[in-house]
């Protein structure tokens, strides 16, 4: 499914903000039912808006309608999207990171958004770390895991992920804090073992490294209340929360 804008010409901000709230109702009521299920509480856990491909004035109308944290996945939309957002006069919320990175696109990152959360191999991870030293900051990051081990997705694969935690965890300028993964798509019971194994993963790692993981990312619109009912912390929304297209809660 692609990513269509929420605003239409003749629809008001205000209608605007009303939809996207009684979203975050359902959502949240949602997160608190998947949450009751397995005996977690709903503040356990960290609702990120995705709002790539969205324009800034849907941001802004998210931000009334209570979301607190966006991410975008492409290092130029996030920074004209901040733009904007200045332009507009809004004061500008934490962005998350969460799309493939290139290291010639690292600079204009490292320091700009709360947390990098596609650290997706040792290679990026120190050009990251080295973005961020110059920056004079650590950066908060999570690494991508590509438990799943399908070919499109990227990530760390288990093994290298657990050959290369030590050097990892001795960057300067980087502050590993967890894990994110993506699950396959339109498949519920993979989805939930795509979960459990990046959940076990963490787990090894925090034994067998130096390594101090507390974040599990895992989540989207198809699948938060799985990743959930497996441990995630952080679920990161786009279609649920922001698209009329999506209908929501019909996949389950
Ligand atoms: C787009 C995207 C999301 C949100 O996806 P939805 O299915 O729209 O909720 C979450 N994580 C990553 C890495 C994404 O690229």
């Amino acid at each position: 499914m692609t990513m269509t804008t929420t605003t239409t010409s003749a629809e008001s901000s205000e209608d605007l903000t009303r939809f996207l709230v009684e979203r975050r109702e359902r959502i949240l009521d949602a997160v608190r039912a998947a949450c009751a299920r397995v005996g977690r509480e709903a503040t356990e856990i960290e609702l990120v808006c995705v709002s790539k491909g969205e324009p800034a004035e849907v941001v802004a109308a998210a931000l009334e309608a209570g979301w607190t944290i966006f991410a975008e996945n492409r290092v130029p939309e996030l920074v004209r999207k901040k733009a904007e957002l200045e332009a507009l006069g809004v004061a500008l919320p934490p962005f998350d990171m969460i799309g493939n990175l290139q290291t010639n696109k690292l600079k204009a990152l490292a320091g700009q958004v709360r947390m990098v959360q596609s650290v997706s191999s040792l290679h990026l991870a120190r050009a990251l770390s080295g973005r961020a030293e110059q920056a004079g900051v650590v950066q908060r990051a999570l690494l991508e895991v590509n438990v799943s081990g399908e070919a499109t997705k990227q990530g760390f694969s288990q093994d290298e992920l657990l050959e290369a935690a030590e050097e990892l965890a001795a960057l300067p300028a980087l502050s590993i804090e967890g894990l994110m993964t993506m699950a396959p798509a339109r498949d519920p019971e993979a989805a939930r073992e795509t979960f459990r194994a990046a959940r076990a993963l963490m787990k090894s790692l925090e034994m067998g490294s130096s390594l101090t993981l507390s974040e599990l990312s895992a989540g989207m619109s198809d699948d938060f209340e799985i990743a959930i009912e497996e441990g995630s912390t952080m679920v990161r929304l786009g279609r649920v929360a922001l698209s009329r297209n999506y209908e929501p809660f019909t996949t389950r």
